[in-house]
Formats: structure tokens, sequence, C-alpha cells
């Protein structure tokens, strides 16, 4: 009787001792944030290479360091202009010099993004359009839907940090050089034009509205927009105290004119009503 005890016992205490090793082996093969790495078939029948986060899907032979930067990058802009309330895993591709002209783009099917496409290698898009079409990914899911093309190109290249300073230069060239077109024939236009203003004015107009607010004042000027009044003049109002869109036009090309100083331009951060 008592060696049958002590057999279930022994069985007993090496049950618990298999689960434990077990259980430490599970916990050492995990990676954190639940990002797991895995292989998957391919067409061909070859397996390659799948990471997963709660971001973004990649598949391919550096999945795992493109993956790794698109949730750096998503997370920096999560700290920048807070959390989208939904989000759903798109994949991102990469084919480096299959674009043409093209370096980029993001496709959505409301209400979520269904590609980020790259075509340049990783290192050259970082800090430029693996940032840019990231921002694009990430203000579809904050606002719920698109919005006005001016607005999204600008932000979309404000997140290109390495191009910021010729960005800038390219806003005072084209200034001086005449080509701008008036505020009100880009904003709402929502296609793109032959001479890339839509680019140009989008990116400067963005600067100075983040320079005089800040980011996350800039992304409650956006919900604002988008969700609550539909109307540009009302919410430019609300958050920055201009009247109209030329109004705003008027103060920005006198920033443009003051060399683009963002350290010192005028603070805003109180709402009107
Ligand atoms: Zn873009």
């Amino acid at each position: 009787m008592k060696r049958n005890l002590l057999w279930k016992a022994a069985f007993l205490v090496g049950y618990a001792l298999a689960l434990a090793v077990f259980w430490l082996a599970a916990a050492r093969g995990a990676e954190p944030d639940g990002e797991r790495l895995t292989r998957t078939e391919t067409e061909f029948g070859r397996r390659v290479p799948e990471y997963r986060s709660e971001y973004v899907r990649v598949a391919g032979p550096n999945a795992a360091e493109i993956g790794r930067r698109c949730d750096a990058i998503v997370r920096a802009l999560e700290e920048r202009y807070g959390t989208p309330e939904y989000w759903r895993v798109f994949p991102v591709r990469y084919a480096p010099n299959r674009g043409g002209a093209v370096a980029g783009y993001t496709e959505y099917a409301e209400p979520n993004v269904t590609e980020v496409a790259i075509f340049q290698t990783l290192d050259e898009s970082v800090g430029a359009t693996l940032d840019h079409e990231l921002t694009h990914a990430f203000f579809f899911y904050y606002l719920h839907k698109n919005f006005d093309l001016m607005l999204n190109e600008g932000l979309a290249q404000h997140s290109e940090y390495a191009s910021r300073a010729r960005l800038r230069e390219l806003v005072c060239a084209r200034y001086r050089a005449g080509e701008f077109a008036p505020l009100a024939a880009l904003y709402g236009l929502n296609r793109y034009d032959r001479a890339g203003l839509i680019y140009t004015e989008g990116f400067g107009v963005v600067d100075f509205l983040i320079a005089r607010g800040g980011s996350k004042w800039f992304a409650a000027f956006m919900l604002d927009l988008t969700r609550e009044t539909g109307d540009i003049d009302l919410s430019l109002w609300r958050f920055y105290g201009y009247a109209s869109l030329g109004e705003l036009e008027e103060d920005w090309l006198e920033f443009v004119r003051g060399g683009q100083d963002c350290a010192n331009t005028r603070a805003v951060a109180v709402r009107k009503e």
C-alpha cells in the first residue's frame, strides 16, 4: 500500500517537473509584445520567414528586421499623435526598384488598410518612404477614414524626418518662384495636381500648424475636422483662431517669408468655441 503511494507521489513530482521544464522552454522562446517569427509556405513550396506583430505582417528574407522597424515607427506615431481606437494588421511588402517612379503606396478598403508597398531598400526607406506610408495607414485608422489629400500628404511627408530640411527648402524655393496655388484651390481637390503642389504646399501648411500647436493639437484638430465639423474654416477657428483657410494662408506665407522658423512660431493651444 505504502509502496503504491510512493510511486504515485514520484509520478506527480515527475509530472510537475516536466510541466515546469516545458513552461520555461516556451517562455524563453517567446518574443516580447506577442511578436512571433514563424515560417510559412510560399506558392513555390519554399519556406520564407514571416513576421507578425499587433500592427503589421511581413513576409520575405528580412521580414523580422522590416517588421520591427514598422512596429517602432507606428509606436512613435502613437506617442506623437495618440493611439487609434481601431487597428487591423496589414501586410507590408518590399519590392526594391520595382515601382518605377513610385517610391511606395498605401492601399485601403474601408475600414481597413489592405497593403503598404515600398519600392526601395529598407535603408533607403527608413526616415522617408516607410515612415510616409505608415503615416497614411496610421491616420486612416486614427480618423476612421480617408481625408483631404493635401493634408494627408502634408502629414505623411512631415513624418519623413530625414527629408524635412530639404522639404522646407523646396517650400521656400517654390514660393519665391511664384509657383504656389491658393490653398483654396488645393484643399478638397483630392487628386494629384501635375505640379505636385499638393505635396509641397501640403507639407508647408502642416509643418506650420504643427509648429504652432504641436502634434497632439494637430491630431485633435484633424479629429474635429473629420468627425465633428466637416468644415475647414470652423475647425481652423476652433483650434488655431483663423476665421478661414485664407487667413491661415496669409499667416503661413508670412512664416515662409520669415524662413520657416518653427522654434520661434507663435504658440496656440486654446480652443475657441
Ligand atoms: Zn503619400
